[in-house]
């Protein structure tokens, strides 16, 4: 599976031909699934034990993805076995006043794992090339100075993340970093059932929406990313467990009509 679906460090991604958002490896259905995530939740929860005991590596997973592609699902589901006195989640939004008036790694810094610890960031120092990209206003509002605003910023970003992520594997910091690749139509699917399930309304927001009419803006500066942050020390993985295609698994085709 990892052969499939990590970004090679070397190799240059184009997502809509390389990869595909349907692919559901060798499960056929979603009961073989969940017994697979039975299984690997088991043999988590007895690595957590080991990496707690140690007490010299913490494991840092980091999620991105595009709304409704399934993170805070990933982390409910995955994480449910592991004992939760060892996990901390984080979750980044739009920086604060007090997160603006220092550089971007700082909260991400003060929300590492400590050792013996497994650190999931929901979102991450990944949205600086990202969401600030598609919204140059972000990039407007941080407290840099105006020269360091330049076009050459995003290449120092990669590189920034590139040697801190190398600075986190020397310091006994492992990085996993996974892309859940959700389709523009399961999106769409998702966006309306959360709209018209009231147990799911909390979910959505007008936002959304608005972020939905960017699409090819992230999927581009999701390529670039994946072009320049897949290191040998910190490959980047994509996760590609979402689908609505033909098989109709993980994803129930939702009906409008209900
Ligand atoms: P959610 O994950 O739905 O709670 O939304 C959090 C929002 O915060 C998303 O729209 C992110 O794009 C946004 N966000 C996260 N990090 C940053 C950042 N560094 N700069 C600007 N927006 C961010
Ligand atoms: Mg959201």
């Amino acid at each position: 599976m990892l052969d499939v679906l990590m970004v090679p460090p070397d190799k240059k991604i184009d997502l809509k031909k390389d990869y595909d958002p349907g692919f559901t490896g060798k499960w056929m259905k979603k009961e073989e699934a969940e017994k697979t995530l039975a299984e690997g939740i088991q043999i988590l929860s007895e690595m957590q034990d080991k990496l707690w005991a140690q007490n010299q590596y913490a494991v840092l997973i980091i999620l991105q993805a595009l709304d409704a592609a399934g993170k805070d699902g990933t982390i409910k589901h995955v994480m449910s076995g592991v004992n939760p006195q060892g996990v901390d989640v984080h979750s980044f939004k739009v920086p604060s006043s007090e997160e603006l008036d220092h550089d971007y790694l700082w909260r991400n810094f003060k929300a590492l794992p400590s050792r013996g610890r497994i650190g999931i960031f929901n979102r991450s120092y990944y949205e600086e090339v990202l969401v600030v990209r598609v919204h140059p206003e972000f990039l407007a509002n941080q407290q840099l100075p105006p020269d360091l605003k330049d076009e050459h910023i995003w290449s120092r970003r990669f590189e920034e993340i590139n040697n801190f992520e190398k600075y986190l594997v020397n310091n006994g910091i492992i990085v996993v970093k996974f892309f859940l690749y959700v389709s523009k139509d399961v999106q769409k699917e998702r966006f309306l059932e959360r709209t018209l399930m009231p147990e799911k309304n909390w979910k959505f927001s007008a936002a959304d929406i608005k972020e939905r009419a960017f699409w090819d803006d992230y999927i581009a500066a999701y390529e670039d990313m994946f072009n320049h942050t897949s290191t040998e020390w910190a490959p980047g993985t994509l996760c590609l467990p979402i689908t609505n295609g033909s098989r109709g698994w993980p994803w129930e085709p939702f009906s409008t009509t209900r």
